[in-house]
């Protein structure tokens, strides 16, 4: 399969150019070139297959010449040491828990898969550095995917503020292959800074840089392996249609689930789920689409007022319009039902939910009973319950344990350079390091 821009439908690359590239020079995002019917390839999996055993499979079909089979199974071993769960709840809703990698949020599985793929596209050719604007948690998550990967730096920027979960002695002066700055300034100016040195050609091509962060195809193309592993799991149960629920901020869950069906998964519909920032919900709905400004929820990673992949949406769109406008639901949730659903969640099935994955539920809920009672709906659950004790006691009364790699989370440390947004700053940093 070839990735083409969102501006051009000429000139398609590789999966690797457009993973070490990561932005095309026009402007737009790297989105897959074609669409690749893998129907018969998984259709005959089922809940026997593990994790690694699908990615292995479905890898080099999707990536055919750039990846071969023995690649693809040291990529997903090396990667996948953890696995989604999909927990049948009842007849219409099942959990699809995706929080059991090295930092608890369903990133992890992206952002792994482009490390291990990444350290096995560069054995020929030596050596890239990763660059990664990041406020707190997706720091640590691709710090722990790309620690021992040696031909591979890790350059991760981050706003005024503490910085935690990372581990020093992963930090280039000790050994490793991480690089923590901090930058006097904003997210926004670390990544801005992070797209004007991938567009900087000297700096970019003499370290061979690219990004981690979602704009890299490289981390939404593994993200629609999960869909399809929960459809395997799920279809032997299923008398109707069959829903997604996504908790949805920069729409890169999203976006992966809509690839999901471009590779043949047999589903009748996404719920793209939002808090109360749901200006995104006109788009879909084929409206002009008006940024609102922000409003901060109990789910804060879903405050998102323009989604990163906004333009890959877009593109999508005018491919699949039908698409967009039959099977995608846009649903707002608010606080307050977030949380009654993370109590109900406890009382009626047991189960702990985050709040993002609570805004999925809680959408599913509602479009189950206005669009399809008997449809089953799979609640994508993106963060651990434990990142978010304090909210889970309070709405249903249970303390529950911290796992030792979340606790360590909130481990702070001091970054290697602390310095002015300016690319040549950036560069000098980085450069002292070697
Ligand atoms: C990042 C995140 C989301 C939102 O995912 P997007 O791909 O940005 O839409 C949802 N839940 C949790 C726990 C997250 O960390």
């Amino acid at each position: 399969m070839q990735f083409r821009s969102t501006c051009s439908h000429k000139s398609p690359v590789s999966f690797k150019e457009a993973v070490l590239r990561c932005l095309p020079l026009d402007g737009g995002l790297y989105v897959p070139a074609s669409v690749m019917d893998m129907r018969q390839f998984f259709l005959h999996m089922d809940s026997e297959t593990s994790y690694p055993e699908l990615v292995s499979t479905l890898a080099p079909l999707l990536l055919q010449g750039e990846l071969n089979p023995f690649s693809a199974s040291r990529v997903a071993e090396s990667a996948f040491d953890f696995e989604p769960e999909l927990k049948l709840l009842d007849e219409r809703f099942s959990l699809l828990t995706l929080y059991n990698g090295p930092t608890g949020v369903f990133k992890d599985f992206g952002i792994v898969f482009l490390a291990a793929v990444l350290e096995e596209l560069l054995k020929s050719n030596g050596r890239s550095m990763v660059l990664c604007a990041t406020r707190s948690d997706t720091g640590a998550s691709i710090a722990a995917a790309f620690r021992n990967r040696p031909g591979v730096t890790t350059v991760l920027l981050y706003p005024s503020g503490p910085i935690r979960g990372l581990d020093p002695a992963t930090f280039v002066p000790n050994g490793g292959n991480i690089i923590p700055i901090q930058i006097r300034g904003t997210f926004d100016d670390c990544q801005r800074l992070v797209i004007e040195t991938i567009t900087d050609r000297p700096f970019a091509e003499r370290y061979g840089v690219t990004s981690a962060n979602a704009i890299n195809i490289g981390r939404l193309i593994p993200q629609a392996f999960y869909y399809l592993y929960a459809f395997i799991r799920v279809k032997k149960n299923l008398i109707g249609d069959l829903y997604f629920s996504v908790p949805s901020g920069n729409f890169g869950n999203f976006i992966a689930g809509l690839y999901a069906w471009k590779f043949g998964m047999p589903v009748n519909g996404f719920i793209a789920a939002m808090n109360a920032n749901n200006a995104f919900g006109d788009f879909i709905a084929g409206k002009v689409f008006v940024p609102h400004p922000v409003i901060f929820t109990k789910s804060p990673a879903l405050d998102v007022t323009v989604p990163s992949n906004y333009e890959r949406l877009a593109s999508f769109y005018k491919e699949a319009p039908a698409v967009m406008r039959n099977m995608v639901y846009p649903a707002s949730v608010t606080d307050a039902a977030t949380l009654n659903i993370m109590e109900k969640a406890y009382k009626k099935y047991g189960v702990f939910l985050d709040p993002h994955s609570a805004v999925a539920f809680a959408a599913a809920e509602e479009i189950a009973l206005r669009l399809d009672p008997l449809g089953h709906f799979v609640v994508l659950a993106t963060g651990h319950p434990a990142r978010e004790a304090a909210l889970v006691k309070e709405t249903t009364g249970q303390t529950i344990k911290v796992p030792y790699n979340l606790e360590q989370l909130h481990r702070q440390c001091d970054p290697i350079a602390l310095i002015d947004p300016h690319l040549d700053a950036l560069e000098g940093a980085i450069a002292s390091c070697f």
